[in-house]
């Protein structure tokens, strides 16, 4: 089966009971019994609820997977990873990682010993250098937020078999409609599904997708034992979402190419991250293992001026000023006093995220209209 048609009937079947073409809210919490232990594979939502189990196959399916797992958040599926180690276990991560991921890893996981390294993953041989008894998994997100830095997912890979390591992906910025992280070689792929696969700014999910029988029973059981699941009314949007993120992705790859384009020649702009312009360092790692580019976009003003990057995103009016990323509607956000405020900045610049960086989240209006926005709030 295609991607396209996975996404409308991979994993799905129609509902039993009564033929319903999408799966029912089981807005339930519990299933009655015959008999003790007489039940119809559903004991209580914690444990399975049939709506998630839907969402669970879709998602298995769109990743290619075998198991997938449907979490409160991102980072109830990141914690439910970290779970699977052990005090004096060390991860080697992306340094250059979304906020929430950096706080698990440092403020929460780090206070039950497990040690995290910071690592530049341009180059596989940087995460070899990190590698001791003790790593048990390798973290990586790619593209990265908001620096749109682009990681080799098969070269890290390859270091991860080598040591007998577990590789994880955050796939949530490229979706498996760009990038399938399972084939190229990781053991498990994460999402915030809150982003482009729920797509429509409404619910905030996480989710898990494994290939490996064992993992995925590891990964159950902490599911269950810690219970950071999510409910039936958000598992059933999240699958609505899923039926879409085809065509959103299309449009989100078509709007991107050409607001950054737009941007890249506009004489007030310094500078465009964006994976597919050919002035991107890791252009070609991006080419070769994502389909398109996808809809995230960060660029700088000339002479990085901090009050003429605020200007822009306060005269913004399609755009939208607001944290997240990958619904529908256009978001604009500025790093330096949003996301990214509660660094330090002389730590956010070596990073690049510099006073005048402004990241767009690429919505699927009318291209026209929203070059027009930007036309006017960078002004000339
Ligand atoms: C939003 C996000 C997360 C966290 O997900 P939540 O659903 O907000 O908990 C993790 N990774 C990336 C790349 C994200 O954008």
């Amino acid at each position: 089966m295609k991607f396209n048609t996975k996404t409308i009937h991979g994993g799905q079947s129609h509902d039993p009971a009564y033929g319903a073409v999408m799966p029912p809210i089981y807005q339930t919490s519990t299933y009655a019994q015959s008999t003790p232990g007489g039940h119809k594979g559903y004991e209580y939502s914690r444990t399975h609820n049939p709506t998630r189990s839907a969402l669970e196959k879709a998602l298995a399916s769109i990743e290619n997977g075998t198991y997938g797992l449907a979490f409160g958040s991102g980072l109830a599926a990141i914690d439910a990873v970290i779970k699977l180690l052990k005090p004096g276990d060390e991860v080697i991560s992306t340094s250059d990682l979304y906020g929430g991921t950096y706080r698990i890893f440092t403020k929460i996981f780090e206070g039950f010993g497990i040690k995290f390294h910071f690592v530049g993953m341009e180059s596989a041989a940087e995460v070899a250098k990190h590698i001791n008894a003790n790593t048990k998994l390798i973290w990586v997100e790619t593209p990265t937020n908001p620096m749109m830095n682009v990681i080799d997912i098969k070269a890290v890979a390859a270091v991860a078999k080598q040591h007998e390591l577990l590789l994880a992906v955050d796939n949530t910025f490229a979706t498996p409609y760009l990038q399938r992280p399972l084939d190229l070689g990781a053991d498990i792929v994460m999402h915030s599904a809150t982003k482009y696969i729920g797509g429509h700014s409404d619910l905030v999910m996480g989710a898990l997708i494994v290939k490996d029988e064992v993992l995925a029973d590891r990964l159950y059981f902490i599911q269950n034992a810690s219970g950071a699941v999510c409910g039936p009314q958000d598992s059933f949007l999240a699958l609505r979402g899923i039926k879409t993120l085809h065509v959103r992705m299309q449009r989100h790859c078509e709007n991107g190419r050409a607001i950054a384009r737009y941007l890249e020649s506009h004489p007030q702009i310094e500078k465009v991250y964006w994976p597919g312009l050919e002035s991107h360092p890791n252009h070609a790692i991006a080419a070769a293992q994502m389909d398109d580019f996808g809809g995230m976009i960060s660029f700088v003003t000339k002479g990085n001026d901090y009050q003429k990057a605020i200007q822009i995103v306060e005269r913004l009016q399609i755009f939208t000023l607001a944290e997240s990323l990958g619904g529908v509607e256009s978001l604009a956000g500025h790093p330096a006093s949003m996301t990214h405020a509660s660094i330090p900045k002389e730590e956010r610049e070596k990073t690049g995220v510099v006073d005048s960086l402004i990241r767009l989240s690429v919505g699927i209006e009318d291209v026209a209209d929203l070059i027009a926005d930007l036309e006017q709030a960078i002004g000339s």
